[in-house]
């Protein structure tokens, strides 16, 4: 697919919801405003780009798997990005904890 995408980070404010840490890698959230084919959405993802020791030295970033999670996580507004990356952080924390069947 071919899109035509803009993508700026964006400051937190005060009157944000409070996002949680990567349940990935415990990094810190950070906050996108995302414009694809003329739709401006925001997003939260993890802002850990550097995941493998020495990962300074690859060819390519080796990010954290919640770097740029799906489209899923495209909302309309700054409040309901910040509650799905919370709904999904919240699950995936709730899943690791869970004892194997
Ligand atoms: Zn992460």
């Amino acid at each position: 697919m071919n899109w035509q995408e803009d993508i700026r980070p964006l400051e937190w404010m005060g009157s944000d919801p409070v996002a949680m840490r990567c349940a990935c890698c415990g990094g810190a959230p950070s906050l996108w405003e995302v414009e694809r084919e003329g739709v401006v959405t925001k997003m939260v993802n993890c802002d850990r780009a550097e995941l493998r020791p020495g990962a300074e030295d690859a060819p390519i970033t080796e990010n954290c798997p919640m770097y740029s999670p799906s489209m899923a996580f495209n909302k309309a507004t700054r409040r309901e990005a910040v509650g799905y990356w919370n709904l999904v952080q919240a699950r995936l924390a709730e899943l690791r904890a869970q004892e194997p069947a």
